[in-house]
Order: structure tokens, then C-alpha cells, then sequence
């Protein structure tokens, strides 16, 4: 038996890839809302961050939700992501 196969993403914060259960998704759903997405199942077009304040900054900085979403992000839904961020960093 081989190793089993870990799904690799690219944050888009710090641009490196990382095991998909180590970042945090956040989707653009068809149906409109922006949502995390903490079981990976959503469907939808995704963009992964690591669980770091450093990653958030460089991303929100570069608008880097923006463009892997390619839609507008509010405030709101930076918003969030903070929240659960600092949830995965603390908890
Ligand atoms: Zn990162």
C-alpha cells in the first residue's frame, strides 16, 4: 500500500501548497452568498487560506479573494473569515 493521497491547495495568501484539511475553504456558491466552508463539501468555486493572520493580511491586502473567486468579497465577508480564522488559531 502506497501513502494515501492528501489533496494539495495553493493559499492565497502566501501562495504555498498545503494539505487541503490544514487551510481554510471559503466558497463562492452558485446560488450567490460567499460561505466558509469548514466540511470542504460545498459546491462552488473555491479559495483556500492557512489559519494565520499573516496569510489573511497579505489576501486581503491583495485582493486575493477577489480574484480566486472572481466576484466582489464585502467586508463582511472578510468578516468572517477573520472570525474563523482566529477561532481555528485560538481553539
Ligand atoms: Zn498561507
Amino acid at each position: 500500500m502506497g501513502p494515501k493521497r492528501v489533496p494539495m491547495r495553493k493559499c492565497i495568501g502566501c501562495q504555498n501548497m498545503k494539505g487541503k484539511r490544514e487551510l481554510i475553504r471559503i466558497v463562492a456558491t452558485p446560488d450567490g452568498p460567499i460561505r466558509l466552508d469548514p466540511t470542504g463539501k460545498l459546491a462552488g468555486r473555491g479559495a483556500y487560506l492557512c489559519p494565520s493572520a499573516d496569510c489573511f493580511e497579505r489576501a486581503h491586502k491583495r485582493k486575493a479573494l477577489e480574484r480566486a473567486l472572481k466576484r466582489p468579497v464585502s467586508a463582511e465577508v472578510w468578516e468572517l473569515v477573520k472570525q474563523q480564522l482566529e477561532g481555528t488559531v485560538h481553539g
